[in-house]
């Protein structure tokens, strides 16, 4: 008998068809999120669990999937998983690693110059047919060439922004919990910062730590108090990450010049007055969004739940303690 699995996104043919010939495959074929009552409804008789980032992968759900063997999340960050449960269950969870380092780079290089030089403002402004004339100091930009960029997360996805800051003649300051080794700062374009000098030295300080309880409101009232009133915030790891009232009302206050965002506190809820700001720049979660990233996404969860599910070593396992050390 063939093994089950849900796949709870609409993903392509070329990735769900091989799926479709190894096992008995449910697939939500809607371009939103599952509904969590069809989450819940639908994984009692699962092997396998092919989830999204938006999937609430929680005691509960685990609680109603008695076959589940394997947990293959379409996403790096799995911070929607709670992996201490799935490990007591025995469960291995892999993400998406690296495949998407460089699109997610480059749209938080998207948001540095979008912010910084009135993209988005200019943008409407044409389209308003309020552009009526050239002058010299009218409609001004912050310089992006050679400011000071901020890194907090100094992971793949930071140093690839790290790597195309050097091509803007930046100056790049780093910070996260573990410092590269002495050999690998003098190779690096990027300086060691602690968080607060980073903050206060930073023209733009972009974030690319996971969420965690660790950095659950790493950026707050008083981190956004020690940036400079000219600084721009860009966040492209996680909405939680940065406490957004407290941003609010240091944009509002004037104290940093402006923001650009990806990712929200409370998903896809925006604080209320953050959209009417116009130094704001806003996307939908689309870190990510290519077509060549998001199908080598799919692909891979997919090769990770295959392997998961004969009883193999997922490609990109998250929790390892799961597997007994010979496997
Ligand atoms: P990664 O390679 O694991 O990098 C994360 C970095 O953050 C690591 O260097 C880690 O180093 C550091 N870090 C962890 N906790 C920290 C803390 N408390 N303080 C300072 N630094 C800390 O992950 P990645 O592939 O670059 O992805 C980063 C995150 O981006 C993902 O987790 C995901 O949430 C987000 N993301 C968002 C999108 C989007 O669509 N907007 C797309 C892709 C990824 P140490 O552990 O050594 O400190």
């Amino acid at each position: 008998m063939s093994q089950k699995i849900l796949v709870t996104g609409n993903l392509p043919a070329e990735v769900m068809d091989p799926l479709r010939k190894k096992y008995e495959v449910e697939a939500h074929a809607e371009d939103r999120p599952m509904e969590r009552q069809q989450l819940l409804s639908r994984i009692g008789d699962r092997d396998g669990l092919l989830c999204m980032i938006t999937d609430a992968v929680d005691e509960e759900l685990l609680g109603r999937a008695p076959r589940l063997k394997m947990i293959a999340n379409m996403g790096v960050g799995y911070n929607h998983i709670d992996i201490a449960a799935a490990t007591r269950r025995g469960i291995p969870v892999s993400n998406t690693p690296g495949v998407l380092t460089d699109a997610t780079a480059d749209l938080a290089f998207t948001l540095i110059l979008a912010v910084a030089r009135r993209v988005v403002e200019g943008d409407r402004r044409v389209r308003e047919g309020k552009f009526k004339l050239w002058a010299p100091f009218l409609f001004l930009g912050r310089e992006v060439s050679g400011k000071t960029l901020g890194i907090v997360g100094f992971g793949r996805i930071g140093r690839a922004v790290a790597r195309r800051a050097a091509g803007f003649g930046m100056r790049v300051l780093y910070h996260n919990r573990s410092r590269l080794t002495p050999a690998e700062e003098r190779e690096s374009p990027a300086e060691y910062a602690d968080l607060n000098t980073l903050l206060a030295q930073a023209d733009f300080v972009s974030l690319h730590v996971p969420l965690s309880g660790e950095t659950r409101h790493l950026i707050g009232a008083a981190e956004l108090s020690r940036m400079k009133p000219t600084a721009y915030l860009i966040n492209t790891a996680r909405g939680p990450v940065v406490d957004e009232v407290a941003l609010l009302a240091t944009l509002q206050r004037g104290m940093i010049a402006g923001a650009g965002l990806d990712v929200y506190e409370n998903e896809p809820a925006l604080t209320p007055g953050l959209a009417d700001l116009p130094n704001v720049v806003l996307l939908p979660h689309v870190g990510s969004a290519t077509l060549e990233t998001r199908t080598a996404m799919a692909a891979m969860a997919a090769r990770n739940l295959i392997a998961g599910l004969d009883g193999q070593r997922p490609p990109n396992l998250v929790n390892p303690e799961v597997l007994p050390a010979a496997r």
